[in-house]
């Protein structure tokens, strides 16, 4: 008689196989994340003042006067890493000379 199993035995079983799942749904949501984590970040900005195409002859003077600027300076009149603002390196020393002079002159 091997059918005769109690409620108790019924019930444990159960309760492994449903472990079993629940094992099973965590590893593939961690494998998920790995892979989230793995996938190459391909999206690459190009610097804002570069994609200006009237500025060719003088293609890296930022005015201090340009109303941009004020994108590119925090509130606490910090101005923003090049991680942040996705300037060339030019550009963000351009930048960083052009906000000297407004905050001189007051614009910032
Ligand atoms: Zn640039």
């Amino acid at each position: 008689m091997g059918e005769n199993l109690s409620t108790r035995e019924v019930i444990e079983e159960l309760n492994r196989q449903e472990n079993r799942q629940e094992n099973k749904a965590k590893k593939n949501a961690s494998e998920a994340n790995e892979e989230r984590k793995r996938a190459p970040r391909q999206k690459r900005r190009v610097c804002a003042f570069c994609m200006e195409k009237d500025e060719a002859k003088r293609p890296l003077y930022i005015d201090y006067k340009d109303p941009r600027l004020k994108k590119y300076v925090s509130e606490g009149g910090k101005i923003f890493p090049r991680r942040q603002t996705g300037l060339c390196a030019a550009h963000q020393r351009e930048l960083a000379r052009a906000v000297k002079i407004a905050k001189s002159m007051g614009l910032l």
